[in-house]
C-alpha cells in the first residue's frame, strides 16, 4: 500500500511535501527546441579578396530535460546478470564456425560428389529451384544455431541456472527497493527526502541511506 505524503520529520509540516514518485515523473520534459548553428560562406571580389559571411541556420530538434532533483530522486535500477563469459565468446565465434563448417562441407562435396548438384538440377529443375535455397540456407544457418543452442542449454547449463537464480534474487531485491522508493517523500522547505513510514531524513544526493537492504 502506498501511503499519502506525511509530515516532514524536520519541520513537522506537510504543506511543502510531495511524493518522490510524482517529482520524478514530472521532472523530465521533452520539448521541440530551435538550435542555431552558423555556417560561414566565403566570396571573392574581382581583386581576389575574400569576404566571409556567417549565415545563421535554425533547426528544430526534440530535447529532453530532467531537473537535477528529478535525477537525484530516480527509482532504484535492476541490475542485469550477464551471460557467462565463455558463452559470450562462443556466440561471437559462431559466424566463424559457420564459415569453416560450410567451407569444409562444400569442399568435401566437390571432392567426393563432384556431379551431385548437376544431377540434382537435371533430375528436376523446379524441385532444385525450390529446395536449393533451403538446403544452402540450412547449411549456413543451421550449424551456428545448433552450436548456440548447445552452448546455452548444454555446455553452460549449470552456469545459466546459477545466472537465472541470481537474476531472480536481484529482481526480488529490486522490487523490495522500489516498494520503499514509492513511499519516499520530499520536503521542498528542508530539501530532504524521507520515507512516509520512518523518521529518517536525508539530502536528495544521499537518498541511498534511506533504503533498508
Ligand atoms: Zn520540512
Amino acid at each position: 500500500m502506498i501511503l499519502p505524503p506525511g509530515n516532514c520529520p524536520a519541520c513537522k509540516r506537510n504543506d511543502q511535501v510531495q511524493k518522490v514518485t510524482a517529482i520524478h515523473r514530472n521532472s523530465s520534459v521533452t520539448r521541440m527546441e530551435t538550435q542555431v548553428t552558423t555556417s560561414v560562406t566565403v566570396t571573392y571580389d574581382s581583386a581576389g579578396n575574400p569576404t566571409y559571411n556567417s549565415v545563421p541556420q535554425t533547426t528544430t530538434v526534440p530535447v529532453t530535460h530532467q531537473t537535477r532533483l528529478g535525477a537525484l530522486l530516480s527509482p532504484p535500477q535492476c541490475k542485469r546478470i550477464p551471460l557467462p563469459i565463455g558463452e559470450k565468446i562462443i556466440f561471437w565465434l559462431c559466424p566463424l564456425f559457420a564459415f569453416v563448417f560450410s567451407f569444409g562441407l562444400i569442399s568435401f562435396l566437390e571432392r567426393f560428389f563432384p556431379h551431385a548438384l548437376d544431377a540434382f538440377v537435371a533430375f528436376s529443375p523446379l524441385v532444385a529451384c525450390l529446395l536449393l535455397p533451403f538446403i544452402f540456407g540450412g547449411i549456413l544457418i543451421g550449424p551456428p544455431l545448433l552450436l548456440a543452442f548447445l552452448t546455452h542449454n548444454v555446455f553452460f547449463r549449470q552456469a545459466n541456472k546459477r545466472r537465472h537464480e541470481l537474476q531472480r534474487q536481484e529482481r526480488e531485491r529490486w522490487q523490495y527497493l522500489v516498494r520503499q522508493w514509492e513511499q519516499f517523500c520530499y520536503c521542498h522547505r528542508c530539501d530532504g527526502v524521507f520515507s512516509a513510514s520512518a523518521e529518517k531524513i536525508a539530502a536528495p544526493a544521499q537518498i541511498q541511506q534511506l533504503y533498508r537492504q
